[in-house]
């Protein structure tokens, strides 16, 4: 039997309309109670990566959230919601602010959900996931759908690594700093927290050099769902342009046989790929060197570099960046933030944590020759 994920259109955050699109994706994939037991305990995991207005296009919307907890409702169940953000437990943001900013707060007190922080930990082989995994007896994960300098997309696999506990996160980056090293834990993940159900946010997206705002902002006007997400994050990367293998969580997966990338062998139920939005997506710039198969990556990456730069007008001087770099290798200096790129390892936490889009990419001269 072929997996199933769900395709619904939806162009706005109208609270009807969203609530429309996302129990009609989950009833086609056979309604919420074949899912997740009635009056059970429910973990809703949406991605709340900062402190930000859910216009930016960085977060799960609201919106979205609060008809995931009124399905869930609709069956009695106890919801809880909750996320790691990026720079958590800093002098900067805490998930207080964030689940204020980010309009969550709001919508858990309306409709009667608890609001939860990740800071009790149960620690696996490489990292602690929270505790409230052991909690609840289904996770439900709702994404948003962006793009991302290290990972290409993220959707449904990546948007798990927020349950990896407080800074342990930046830990992670810097133990495991090769893309694929770094996407073998994040699969790992997956493996360990398995979602029973994942809905993503599709509306407004994010194209180019996202998941912070640096990214811009695309209306793609779409609900996904399904219990399978690596299928669904190989729905994305068509979505993108490019091909499910791209996507390095999705070759791990694969490998792993822990879900489905061949797009013929997923049953879409809905609307048709093509007719969800057309046009060209941005990608990051370092989305050709994810596509070049490792072995000529292997031979070319001296020399195939990317590396973070500051737009000193831009730049609020908020030290978000310093905090998040999992190599420290960021200062601030009397001319501003400065980076020592001797020990960089190309990561682009520092991008995606900063609040003014001031961190942009640029290429060694290499890389610029040959066009990547
Ligand atoms: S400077 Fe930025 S890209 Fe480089 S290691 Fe630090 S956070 Fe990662
Ligand atoms: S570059 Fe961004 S994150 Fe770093 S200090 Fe400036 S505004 Fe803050």
């Amino acid at each position: 039997m072929k997996t199933e994920a769900a395709l619904i259109k939806c162009d706005s955050y109208d609270r009807n309309k969203v609530f429309s699109a996302v129990k009609k994706a989950v009833d086609s994939l056979g309604g919420v109670q074949k899912i997740i037991r009635p009056q059970s305990r429910v973990l809703v995991k949406p991605n709340l990566l900062m402190a930000v207005d859910p216009a930016s296009g960085v977060v799960t919307h609201p919106e979205v959230v609060r008809s995931v907890i009124r399905l869930l409702k609709e069956q009695g169940c106890q919801v809880f919601v909750g996320d790691g953000p990026s720079v958590w437990g800093g002098h900067i943001e805490n998930v207080q602010d964030v689940y204020k900013q980010t309009g969550i707060l709001a919508v858990a007190e309306e409709e009667g959900a608890e609001l939860v922080d990740f800071d009790k930990r149960r620690w696996r082989e490489n990292y602690p996931l929270t505790r409230w995994l052991d909690h609840c007896e289904h996770l439900v994960n709702v994404p948003k759908f962006k793009t991302h300098g290290l990972t290409l997309l993220t959707g449904a696999v990546k948007n798990l690594f927020g349950l990896v506990s407080g800074t342990y996160k930046t830990e992670i980056h810097k133990k495991f700093d090769k893309t694929d090293d770094f996407a073998k834990v994040l699969v790992d993940i997956y493996q360990d927290a398995r979602p029973g159900l994942t809905i993503i946010d599709g509306i407004l997206s994010m194209e180019g050099e996202g998941p912070g705002t640096s990214g811009k902002t695309r209306r793609t006007n779409f609900i996904m769902a399904g219990s399978d997400c690596v299928a669904l994050d190989s729905l994305l990367a068509v979505l993108m342009g490019i091909g499910p293998m791209d996507v390095p969580t999705n070759r791990i997966a694969r490998d792993r046989g822990l879900g489905v990338t061949d797009i013929a062998e997923i049953k879409i139920l809905g609307e048709e790929l093509k007719d969800v939005f057309s046009g060209d997506f941005l990608l990051p710039q370092t989305s050709i060197r994810k596509r070049i198969p490792q072995p000529i990556i292997n031979l070319l990456k001296r020399f195939i570099k990317y590396y973070p730069s500051v737009d000193r007008i831009r730049c609020i001087k908020c030290s978000a960046c310093i905090k998040a770099c999992p190599s420290k290798v960021i200062s601030m200096q009397k001319k501003g933030i400065v980076f020592d790129y001797s020990g960089c390892i190309a990561c682009f936490c520092c991008q995606e944590v900063c609040p003014a889009a001031a961190i942009t990419l640029k290429k060694s001269i290499f890389t610029k020759i040959v066009g990547l």
